[in-house]
């Protein structure tokens, strides 16, 4: 069995429908999709020792079946530069955590190398009954969520799609750059909206899948949160 399979078999067997980030992130990453690094640690002071091997800065966040939206809850704690930060983040979490969602089981806590900010992407995936499989696209924060302003195809996808969906978002000019705003990356970003496609398309059982954000840069991308939800 490969690394995919592994894994939604492991959530099927313990009766799970959303994936945990961390299981979500290694899917993308069988498939091209750039994943900033990770661990997921059991303790605080494997926490620290991941946070050293990956290099600061860092970001924590909690990491437990329960919790769907993490930072609503406190999980998430941004820019962690030492050692210390770690330590005290780590508590942080866990505290809010049990006073947020007491019952809520802990897994663990992620470890993850900080991406640079930059202007944030959606690269969604949804399943219709009758069309199958669709891929959606958008600017992050208000363009996406408040002005509604995002692209669908249904998948399978090709490169040439994947530009055009880009190009019909009213945000585009943002990506390709204006007066003197750079160009950010957006092969790197067609790249992800095709590896998507493919995952959606290999794995049917796959009912919504959610990159938010994608941090696309001058040169790259990188999805630093990702979301799996099976039928
Ligand atoms: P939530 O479950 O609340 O959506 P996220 O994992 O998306 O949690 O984290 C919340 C926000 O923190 C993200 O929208 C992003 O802006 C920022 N963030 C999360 N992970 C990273 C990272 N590895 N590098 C940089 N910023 C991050
Ligand atoms: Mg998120």
């Amino acid at each position: 069995m490969n690394e995919v399979s592994v894994i939604l078999s492991k959530v099927r067997d313990e009766g799970r429908k959303a994936l945990l980030e961390p299981e979500a992130k290694s899917i993308c990453r069988a498939y091209g999709i750039p994943v900033p690094s990770f661990k997921v640690a059991k303790n605080e002071d494997q926490a620290i020792t991941f946070a050293a091997e990956i290099g600061f800065p860092v970001v924590l966040k909690i990491v437990s079946p329960q919790i769907i939206h993490k930072s609503d809850v406190g999980g998430v704690e941004l820019n962690l530069k030492t050692i210390e930060d770690v330590r005290i983040a780590y508590r942080n979490i866990l505290s809010r955590i049990q006073e947020s969602k007491p019952g809520a089981k802990v897994t663990g806590i992620l470890v993850q190398e900080m991406a640079p900010p930059s202007t944030e992407v959606i690269v969604g995936a949804i399943k219709d009954s009758q069309f199958g499989q669709s891929i959606m696209f958008g600017l992050g924060g208000i363009f996406a969520e408040v002005i509604d302003d995002v692209a669908f195809r249904i998948a399978p996808i090709n490169k040439e799609e994947a530009r055009l969906m880009m190009t019909e978002v009213k945000a585009y000019p943002i990506l390709k750059g204006y007066r003197n705003q750079p160009a950010l990356d957006t092969d790197a970003l067609v790249a992800i909206l095709v590896a998507t496609s493919n995952l959606v398309m290999e794995n049917e059982h796959l009912k919504e899948l959610d990159l938010n954000p994608v941090l696309v840069y001058q040169k790259g991308a990188t999805v630093v949160d990702a979301r799996i939800i099976l039928e």
